[in-house]
């Protein structure tokens, strides 16, 4: 029986061993969550340099907004303030965009609820939160609801991608997929898989280059 990873963007089926233990969310979307996880605390540096940026150098424009593009006000949007109360609210019932730290840590707090031995960060800064969540990501993975958890993470850091502009960039590999042999694969900046975007499968380096040999010795 053939089961669709939980994530609402992606289209692969997951491997039995990726059923096995559970898993909801196929192992390349795991990486990718583990690959934003990691990017929170530069993230933050930079985020932190542009409210600074715009803060200074207009002093007499104190109270007004900037109307055009992301500005300071989004910056300060998503770095806080919030409360670790904060109830989680999956059903999306809250108005505006949550700050990265209130998203974090809805998720941190919903699996330390279900998994009663697991404790929270003592700390709740965006960087102990994003760690938290890394070092178990692997149970997250496994629970119903982290289909949903990929899509809020997702969506955070597409607000964190447009006040920085650092999107990760996505580039063609000019070698054809191992599997469908379209010249149709791509490398995300940070991704440790090479995707192709036909039949949807993704590769490490070492399988491409296992690939390459093989073509390498029948052509020869
Ligand atoms: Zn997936
Ligand atoms: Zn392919």
């Amino acid at each position: 029986m053939s089961q669709p990873c939980a994530a609402s963007t992606c289209t692969h089926t997951l491997r039995d061993t990726e059923t096995d233990t559970g898993q909801q969310l196929c192992t390349p979307c795991v990486h990718t969550i583990r690959r934003w996880l990691a990017s929170i605390p530069n993230t933050l540096v930079v985020l932190a340099a542009s409210t600074h940026r715009e803060t200074t150098g207009s002093p007499v424009r104190s109270g007004t907004r900037t109307p055009d593009g992301p500005g300071r006000g989004d910056t300060l949007n998503i770095l806080g303030p919030w409360a670790a109360g904060t109830v989680h609210d999956p059903h999306g019932d809250q108005t505006g965009h949550p700050p990265i730290a209130a998203t974090l840590y809805g998720w941190v707090q919903l699996l330390s609820e279900e998994q009663r031995y697991l404790n929270p960060p003592a700390t709740v800064s965006e960087t102990a939160l994003a760690a938290w969540l890394d070092r178990h990501l692997e149970r997250a993975a496994r629970q119903p609801w982290a289909g949903e958890m990929h899509a809020e993470l997702r969506e955070m850091m597409g607000r964190v991608w447009h006040i920085t502009s650092t999107r990760p960039i996505t580039r063609a590999v000019t070698r054809p997929c191992p599997r469908c042999d379209g010249l149709t694969l791509t490398r995300t900046d940070g991704d440790l898989y090479v995707r192709c975007s036909e039949c949807e499968t993704s590769w490490t380096e070492a399988e491409l280059a296992a690939d390459a040999g093989r073509r390498a010795a029948a052509a020869a």
